[in-house]
């Protein structure tokens, strides 16, 4: 007998010291990679040693009376070790197979469940000499209980993952077998724990672990490597096929194209001949990409490529400058031919593309300019066409000819980039408020927000001063989330000065009220700031509605769902009629300026107005009313139903300051 335990006892010690090393080399893994999953792995090892180390002195110690300190002790260190040990070996098998974070509460959840069973199993009977068996259950059988089931579950786990390299397989085995394992032990513990042959399996069972545990041990170091080796080949697989990727799509690249470009340009010259140089840009290619694929992204672009070098106008050059561009050079006699040929490259872009039993539709931007008129170098050509491709994209046209003067513009706007960006980091965009006053029950229902620029020269710009340039440049989304923070900051702000909070309407722009990331963005706003979602508001134009209609309706109805508001503004200066508001899952309608203006004065469009609330109403939505500017058109207005009202008669559009002044007033 005591021979045994001596063995016992040395078996667990040189347990522990082996896992303890191993923790230890992964640790050093963790420093180098930084990963999660080796974090957890290297705690679940350390948690091991723990586990073993108990083992060894409850071994070595086992004179202990039941109840005592060291008894107890060693019990608790047992139990606690042992549930860290099963749960950050699952949370680093799920960070390891979903490459995700895994979140701090479910850790603080996980631990603290851990330490209450494992404090449970080991207290509760631990001070009863009597209750032998009970204490046995909650200790042994339990315990093992509850490891098989975590460990079969992870094998489910891993089987429906199906995760690709060798050492992901031989870890579901090492969890399946192992699970049922303890499983077995567990049934089998309670019900012939008074069995002689039990005893003895007990007792030997110790030797089976010790190759379970370094199975493990292994298993965890091999995972690693394999799985870093998978990262490390998925990365130059993908950095081989972008360097491929040109001949995908089977045309000229960039400098093949300029060489092309300047032999035609020679033979041109020679036979006096003169050339138009197309530079096209597909719109939105990115979310072709993000929705059906690389793989898809390029089929299209080889199809596009194709299209271009098969066209009837037999062109000169075909080639693909970068992403999703394309250069089209053909010879011209005369202007209007060159307006043929960019109709041309439209229809050919625009004819739809297959893919998988599906209709992909794409549009393009063109730009273009003449040889030799405009450039005799081909360089300077691409220069040229590519100012002009910039006016078509930023003014959303689709051809644009180049002209002298677009480099000077390019060059401005080139200025007012940075000029802008700095702008915004340095908080020079402020926002200013204008209460909208609710007829039904004559109180404030919020305010609109409404940027203006502290521009250190020029002083308080207001939009109309600056929008054409952040159009021009494409900065709207950039100044949209800038103003969704702020805005969510004022809020936070306001309830933390005065306990109070008050509904803001924010207008966002077309485009970004089609980005892929514009909810997570809300979301993540509202979380940060602790904003319940009903005080945010977005207005958007009713030309965007209809443009992108089941795009918008997806995500206001999503907008919707989170209880944010949305509402329609201008609404009457687009061609829509008043039947698809029905379909759009919207609150507010927002009568455009332009009637009330007349409201007072103008019997037609009283008429008009008087019908929008009505059918809104019909509708079930509410009704503002923008720029009531007299007490004439706020009674008329209050007389034909409208909800609400905003304009110079209420109040113009103040400052922060101003308008926390205005609600102490109120
Ligand atoms: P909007 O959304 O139609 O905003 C109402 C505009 O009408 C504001 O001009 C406001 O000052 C003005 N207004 C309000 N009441 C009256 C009135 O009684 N009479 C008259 N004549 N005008 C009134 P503002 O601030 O110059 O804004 C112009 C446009 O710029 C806005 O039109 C909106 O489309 C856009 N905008 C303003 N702030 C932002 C912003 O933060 N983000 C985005 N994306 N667009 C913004
Ligand atoms: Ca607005
Ligand atoms: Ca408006």
């Amino acid at each position: 007998m005591a021979e045994r335990a001596l063995t016992h006892s040395l078996i667990y010690f040189s347990e522990t010291l082996i896992f303890s090393i191993l923790a230890l080399l992964l640790l050093a893994y963790y420093r180098g990679l930084g990963r999660q999953y080796v974090k957890f792995w290297t705690i679940s090892l350390f948690a091991l040693a723990a586990n073993q180390f108990a083992l060894f002195c409850q071994n070595t110690f086992n004179e202990q009376d039941v109840g005592s300190v060291v008894d107890i002790s060693i019990a608790l260190l047992r139990q606690i070790s042992l549930y860290l040990h099963i749960l950050f070996l699952i949370f680093g098998i799920y960070a390891a197979t979903k490459q995700q974070i895994v979140s701090n509460k479910l850790l603080v959840i996980g631990v603290s469940l851990a330490g209450v069973l494992g404090a449970l199993a080991a207290l509760i009977y631990g001070f009863d000499v009597e209750s032998v068996f009970n204490r046995f259950y909650l200790r042994e059988s339990l315990s093992a209980f509850i490891f098989g089931s975590a460990l079969i579950a992870s094998a489910f786990y891993l089987y429906s993952a199906k995760i690709n390299h060798f050492s992901g397989k031989v870890f579901l085995a090492f969890c399946l077998v192992v699970g049922t394992r303890y499983i077995a032990y567990s049934f089998a513990s309670i019900i012939f724990l008074t069995e002689d042959w039990f005893r003895y399996l007990t007792q030997n069972l110790i030797y089976i672990d010790i190759g379970v545990n370094t199975v493990l041990g292994f298993l965890v170091l091999i995972w690693m490597q394999g799985a870093e080796r998978h990262v490390a080949s998925t990365a130059i697989n993908r950095a081989k096929y972008l360097g491929k990727h040109d001949s995908l799509t089977g045309v000229l690249n960039r400098e093949q194209v300029l060489e092309k470009l300047t032999n035609e340009m020679q033979i041109a010259q020679g036979s006096e001949q003169s050339l138009c140089v197309f530079l096209l840009d597909i719109k939105r290619f990115k979310f072709v990409n993000d929705t059906y694929g690389l793989k898809v992204g390029d089929l299209i672009l080889g199809e596009i490529a194709r299209r271009l070098n098969q066209s009837l106008l037999k062109p000169k050059v075909v080639g693909r400058l970068s992403g999703d561009s394309f250069m089209y050079v053909v010879e011209y006699e005369n202007e209007k031919q060159q307006l043929t040929v960019s109709e041309h490259i439209h229809a050919l872009i625009e004819r739809p593309y297959l893919v998988s039993q599906q209709e992909v539709h794409l549009q393009c931007s063109v730009g273009y300019c003449e040889f030799p008129t405009d450039a005799n170098v081909a360089d300077e050509l691409l220069q040229k066409a590519n100012l002009a491709l910039f006016q078509a994209e930023s003014n959303n046209i689709q051809s644009v000819k180049y002209q002298a003067g677009m480099q000077s513009q390019g060059r401005r706007l080139l200025a007012m980039e940075k000029e802008i960006r700095q702008a915004i980091a340095n908080e020079e965009f402020v926002l200013h408020f204008q209460p909208q006053l609710n007829l039904k029950n004559n109180r404030l229902e919020g305010a609109e927000v409404l940027v203006r620029w502290q521009h250190p020269t020029k002083g308080l710009l207001a939009p109309g001063q600056f929008f054409d340039d952040i159009e021009a440049l494409n900065l709207y989304s950039e100044l949209d989330n800038y103003v969704l923070e702020k805005t969510c900051q004022i809020i936070a702000n306001w309830y933390q000065t005065y306990k109070r909070r008050v509904p803001l309407a924010i207008n966002i722009t077309a485009d970004e009220f089609q980005a892929p990331d514009f909810i997570s963005n809300i979301q993540n706003l509202l979380m940060k700031y602790e904003i319940p979602p009903i005080y945010l508001e977005l207005e958007v134009t009713e030309n965007v509605v209809i443009t992108d209609i089941n795009l918008v309706m997806n995500t206001i109805v999503v907008l919707q769902n989170m209880g944010i508001k949305v509402s329609i503004d201008d609404f009457g200066t687009g061609y829509s009629s008043l039947a698809y508001l029905r379909k759009l899952p919207i609150d507010k309608i927002k009568i455009d300026r332009s009637f009330i203006q007349e409201v007072a004065s103008n019997d037609s469009d009283l008429t008009i107005v008087k019908t929008m609330v009505e059918l809104s109403h019909g509708l079930g939505k509410r009704v503002l009313a923008e720029g009531v500017e007299t007490q004439q058109q706020l009674q008329l207005l209050r007389n034909i139903g409208c909800d609400a009202v905003q304009g110079y008669f209420i109040s113009k559009p103040i400052s922060e300051e101003e308008f926390t002044k205005y609600l102490k007033r109120k």
